[in-house]
């Protein structure tokens, strides 16, 4: 395993069979390697992001996810642009310099809606990143938002392989669809985010080298990785959540494959386990996105069943008993 390390560190690239043995690995010396290559790079610090889950309708019914819409039960909500800019204003106080506006593919909220409400949070908080992260849009809309000020674009490619990708979303979503769309970030001067599920129905450890490699390829700035965990309103149900160590081991690998990259300890990490963020960040992860959805609507953004949040108020408590620092700054993508 050592050799591995030593030559994905060096030489960023292992073979298929390689990855396949790395991910399986349960060497700590994995997360070691991934956790002293952070520091070199970023010290002790940890970049903070708010979450903020402005819309839980969603037109999409992707199997996986509770605010699908076929999904019966769930409580729906959708904020005005005068709440966003509220949960901005605590946010700011409590020193968050990016925000992330996520929310369900949600026709609601039209083109120049959402490029006001970008324009609005940049003219109040010239501090600030805007980062969205609201599903596959147009080109031209992608472009009206990035014009309106919108800095960042978080939208995960869920799996590289087509056939685990249709059986994970319905017929009239496809991969070619979502791959088409993160280039247009890329082309538009968005910094992109991609990221997958570790665990997903139907995911192999081949998936998972699939989605390495499409990493590799596509070079974004960030990538979310977290565990899938069923939601008791979906198709999925029933599923297994993603495996914690794989889940790490993945995290561990992006970190020495891409040192530079922004690899956040996700909500659904921080939820299949009570030190899930504190995990992540001990493996090489370098970002944390406390949520700064109102606390009225917030139980009603369920994209899992149980799900956890960090809560922006406890955050420099829990980085600093693990050695880190919460970084007031935007912690924009520096190339290495
Ligand atoms: N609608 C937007 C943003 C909200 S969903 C979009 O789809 O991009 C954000 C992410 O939540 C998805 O990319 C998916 O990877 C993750 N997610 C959805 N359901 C999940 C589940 N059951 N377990 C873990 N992650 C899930
Ligand atoms: Fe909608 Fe995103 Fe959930 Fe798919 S993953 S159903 S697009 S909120």
């Amino acid at each position: 395993m050592r050799e591995l390390i030593d030559r994905l560190e060096h030489e960023k690239i292992l073979s298929r069979e390689e990855f396949r043995a790395l991910l399986a690995c349960d060497d700590d010396t994995l997360h070691r390697r991934a956790r002293a290559a952070r520091e070199q790079i970023f010290g002790n610090r940890i970049y903070l992001r708010g979450l903020i889950e402005f819309t839980n309708h969603c037109k999409n019914d992707c199997y996986y996810c509770g605010l699908r819409r076929g999904n019966r039960n769930a409580q729906r909500y959708r904020l005005a642009k005068e709440q966003i800019l509220w949960c901005c204003v605590e946010g700011h106080r409590l020193g968050l310099r990016t925000f992330v506006l996520q929310g369900g593919e949600d026709p609601y909220y039209t083109d120049d809606m959402l490029a006001d409400i970008v324009r609005c949070v940049k003219a109040e908080y010239a501090d600030c990143a805007v980062t969205l992260s609201l599903g596959e849009r147009s080109y031209d809309s992608l472009k009206l938002l990035r014009q309106a000020g919108a800095d960042r674009y978080l939208l995960r490619q869920e799996t590289s392989n087509p056939t685990h990708y249709a059986m994970l979303h319905p017929p009239g979503m496809s991969l070619s669809a979502r791959r088409k769309c993160l280039w247009d970030l890329k082309k538009l001067g968005y910094q992109a985010g991609c990221g997958f599920m570790v665990g997903s129905p139907g995911q192999t450890l081949d998936h998972i080298v699939d989605d390495l490699l499409f990493i590799r390829e596509f070079d974004p700035e960030m990538v979310g990785v977290g565990p899938f965990i069923p939601h008791s309103s979906t198709p999925f149900a029933g599923e297994k959540q993603g495996d914690l160590r794989l889940v790490l081991n993945t995290i561990a690998i992006l970190r020495l494959m891409k040192p530079s990259l922004l690899l956040p300890a996700t909500t659904a990490l921080g939820t299949i386990n009570e030190t899930g963020y504190e995990l992540g960040i001990l493996v090489g992860a370098n970002v944390v996105m406390p949520n700064m959805t109102p606390a009225n609507v917030r139980e009603n953004y369920l994209l899992y069943d149980n799900k956890n949040r960090m809560d922006a108020r406890v955050i420099n408590q829990r980085l600093r008993a693990i050695g880190c620092e919460a970084v007031i700054s935007r912690g924009d993508y520096i190339e290495l």
